[in-house]
């Protein structure tokens, strides 16, 4: 049965969602307060991660923050603030960071990480519309043995999942990547990974969109939610009142708030991140996460983009040139003679992750309400989990049996 969809939120979460709903025969509505340029899913890395099968969330982590908290440029950073929201997350983040929990996410992320890549290849072969997407893998490069060790550990943990993954050595690695001129000790090769570059993919995602009926409200933002009894009646937005039968929130770092006007609380805090897009030709074919930096490398249409930081603080979208000179100057270190101009710096951009306690996202319904289903929290995963997120919105509007089991994923979970 077709039903009147209303999406708040047109980043990855909500234009997938759109798309799988469409395709289901939903008549969809996707509102969105910016216009639909900025933002984590126009500024990240790009990656199809298969590989990231350890969440942020993990044993060892608390300690690394505390270190780097006072260090300007570190690549992680929580700002402590007495905000009771903030405070349970803090305490929530901690009890996921054991090696019990995150071993039980491990499966649950690669599997929902390779239904997405699936159907980013469904997308791409439908010829819906056209984007960039190549399916090179990625490499994790680093200077340091330790940290080669300890990724191989990981390595080693994809590999039993089913991922092909390799050991590399320097040589090894510039047989592959011969003109990029890398100078690292090794590199551990996820096969698995594919890499797009955002911008043209939403792009053209959303002309896609409009051409075929999805009606798209740009620069509107939803100021207030209407309910009775256990359902959604309407959204008033700052320019209209819309009515649907079944809503979807994808509204990334921001799902909190209008969370709250429907009583739910919602564990989420923004991890802002940056990108520096480097048009000049750098001979960087394969993408690459500098380990030691937290930096990802990723060779996009055009042009080589480096990104990375993760900063937890209030919702802004300041830029801190001393964390945007920290990875153009980690980046030089890891390829000689790589030079990031000043104009380029200067023009680099911010975006939010949601980031949820245990790295897992919200997808879903809750208990309280019948016609809301949650696509959100996908934290430094969503580019790669836009189309997995979006099928199962669709799945759950369309009262079809998910994909996958939604258990983990669930918006009234305990931390
Ligand atoms: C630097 C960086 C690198 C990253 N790299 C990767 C990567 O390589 N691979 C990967 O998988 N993930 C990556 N990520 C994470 C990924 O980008 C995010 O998880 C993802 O983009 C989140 O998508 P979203 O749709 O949930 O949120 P968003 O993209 O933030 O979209 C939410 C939208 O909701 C709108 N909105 C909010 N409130 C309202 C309102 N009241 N009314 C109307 N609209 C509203 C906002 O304007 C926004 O456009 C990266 C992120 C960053 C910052």
């Amino acid at each position: 049965m077709s039903k009147k969809v209303v999406i708040i939120g047109g980043g990855i979460m909500g234009v997938c969602s759109a798309y799988f709903l469409h395709k289901e025969g939903h008549e969809v509505t996707v509102i969105d307060k910016s216009n639909f340029s900025k933002g984590a899913s126009f500024v990240n890395a790009g990656y199809i991660t298969p590989s990231h099968i350890i969440s942020l969330a993990a044993p060892g982590i608390i300690t690394k923050g505390l270190k780097w908290m006072f260090n300007p440029a570190s690549p992680f950073y929580v700002k402590p603030r007495l905000d009771l929201d903030f405070l349970k997350w803090g305490l929530a983040f901690k009890r996921s960071a054991t090696k019990q929990k995150v071993a039980q996410s491990i499966p649950v992320i690669k599997d929902i990480n390779i239904l997405s890549r699936a159907l980013y290849t469904e997308i791409k072969t439908s010829k819906d519309f056209n984007f960039h997407y190549e399916h090179k893998g990625l490499l994790m490069a680093y200077k340091h043995e330790k940290a080669g060790e300890q990724e191989w550990e990981v390595g080693q943990k994809a590999i039993k999942l089913g991922l092909k993954v390799e050991n590399l050595s320097a040589k090894e690695v510039e047989a592959i990547e011969p003109k990029a001129n890398l100078n690292i000790k090794g590199a551990v090769y996820y096969h698995s990974d594919a890499h797009m570059t955002p911008g043209v993919f939403m792009k053209n995602m959303l002309i896609y969109l409009k051409n075929n009926g999805v009606e798209i409200l740009s620069e509107e933002e939803v100021k207030d939610i209407v309910i009775s009894d256990k359902k959604i009646t309407k959204l008033i937005t700052d320019k209209r009142e819309i009515k649907a039968d079944e809503f979807v929130m994808a509204a990334g770092s921001w799902s909190p708030i209008i969370s709250k006007k429907l009583g739910i609380k919602m564990l989420l805090q923004p991890g802002k991140g940056y990108r520096i897009n480097v048009a000049q030709e750098t001979n960087i074919t394969i993408p690459a996460v500098l380990l030691e930096a937290k930096v990802a490398v990723t060779p996009m249409d055009g042009f080589t983009r480096f990104s990375g930081t993760m900063e937890i603080n209030k919702i802004n979208h300041k830029i801190n040139p001393i964390r945007v000179n920290a990875i153009a100057n980690s980046a030089s270190k890891y390829y000689h003679g790589l030079q990031i101009s000043t104009q380029d710096k200067e023009a680099a951009q911010c975006g939010l992750r949601p980031v949820t306690p245990d790295g897992l996202p919200y997808i879903g319904k809750t208990s309280q309400y019948n016609n809301l289903t949650f696509a959100t929290g996908h934290a430094m995963m969503g580019w790669s989990l836009g189309p997995a997120t979006g099928k199962l919105v669709s799945e759950i509007i369309s009262d079809q049996k998910p994909s996958l089991d939604l258990n983990p994923f669930h918006v009234e979970r305990t931390f």
